[in-house]
């Protein structure tokens, strides 16, 4: 069985081809024409992807070996997004299913970000716990088989990601900062400030108050010297970085140990992030789990994990029909 999976739910386009599961290729173009506006223009995004969308669905197809003839049914990304740049995907994928009259697969991109856990070997045994923290979610869920999962918490205000890429704004790092937090982080001291940790019940999450906090600290430093962020930079990273990883984590294990579950992953775009990895190995050995992570092209937005989780509703025969229309945001199914 072999199937053609599209991404375009923000500003990547990324085309997959996975045969029986295992994924032959997957093909991801960003989208630099929003690094001058430091954050993802919608309209901008929409456009690229239809530049994009062919010649990228072309590679993966070339990459893989295979042609449109081969394929046994198209995946796309069909909830949560931006919407303009999900009917990209959408309509390329309906109009191409109706072109081979092959049977269409919608997938659900959160669910899609945590079974990217099951691309490698070893994938994580059922039920695991997922902890997905993305540029817009960031979600402990509850994985009960690839069709089944449940979310625990999740953030009632910023994302992990945005908690990232606005203190990079604040830093005056360009977009997206996360990757350079983590980067300068690498030198720097985590101890060196104290940022305070939110008080939310039970497994929820909160970053809009740390994003606060930042601020008035930069501002006081400042003040005192001008030149203070540029002297300190290493050590502000790595002390942003520390307090976000331990925000995750705190309520990581507060999930583990509630369900009594020892299977623990990670996933979306933080989860590149080095100070996490490096954290959740650290707890794992710890506390007795296991704990995985999906190759660094697997955690941001990527066709990989669209097509992962076709193949599973394909077996479950799970299609959508032609009239399905995408979504901005999304129910959990
Ligand atoms: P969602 O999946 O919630 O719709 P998204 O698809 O835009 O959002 P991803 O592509 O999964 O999100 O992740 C992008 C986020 O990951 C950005 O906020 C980016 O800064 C962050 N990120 C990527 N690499 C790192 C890193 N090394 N350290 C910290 N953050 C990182
Ligand atoms: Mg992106
Ligand atoms: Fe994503």
């Amino acid at each position: 069985t072999t199937i053609l999976a599209i991404e375009s739910s923000c500003d990547e386009t990324s085309a997959a081809v996975c045969k029986d599961g295992q994924i032959l290729t997957n093909y991801i173009a960003g989208q630099a024409v929003h690094e001058q506006f430091g954050g993802v223009v919608p309209e901008l995004a929409s456009r690229a992807h239809m530049q994009h969308i062919v010649p990228v669905v072309d590679v993966a197809l070339k990459q893989a070996g295979v042609t449109v003839t081969d394929l046994d049914a198209i995946a796309f990304t069909q909830a949560p997004g931006l919407i303009g740049s999900l009917l990209v995907g959408s309509c390329f994928a309906k109009s191409l299913a109706l072109a081979l009259d092959k049977p269409l697969i919608a997938v659900h991109h959160m669910q899609a970000h945590v079974l990217a856990n099951l691309i490698a070997e070893p994938a994580p045994s059922y039920p695991f716990l997922c902890l997905t923290v993305s540029g817009g979610h960031t979600q402990i869920v509850l994985c009960r088989s690839p069709l089944d999962m449940e979310v625990l918490g999740e953030t009632l205000d910023d994302a992990a990601g945005e908690a990232f890429d606005k203190s990079a704004k604040l830093l005056d790092l360009p977009y997206p900062g996360g990757p350079l937090i983590d980067k300068h982080a690498r030198s720097g001291n985590p101890e060196r400030f104290a940022f305070p940790e939110p008080q939310i019940p039970g497994l929820n999450f909160s970053f809009s108050g740390l994003k606060t906090s930042i601020l008035y600290f930069l501002q006081d430093g400042k003040r005192a010297d001008p030149d203070f962020v540029r002297k300190n930079l290493d050590d502000i990273c790595a002390s942003i970085q520390h307090r976000i990883v331990t925000i995750l984590l705190h309520k990581l294990g507060r999930a583990a140990k509630e369900t009594g579950i020892r299977e623990v992953c990670i996933a979306g775009g933080v989860s590149a992030n080095s100070g996490l990895r490096t954290a959740l190995k650290e707890m794992g050995e710890r506390r007795g789990w296991n704990t995985y992570i999906p190759a660094f092209q697997y955690c941001t937005d990527n066709a990989g994990m669209i097509a992962q989780t076709a193949w599973y509703l394909y077996q479950a025969g799970q299609f959508a029909d032609l009239s399905v229309s995408p979504s901005a945001r999304a129910e959990w199914a």
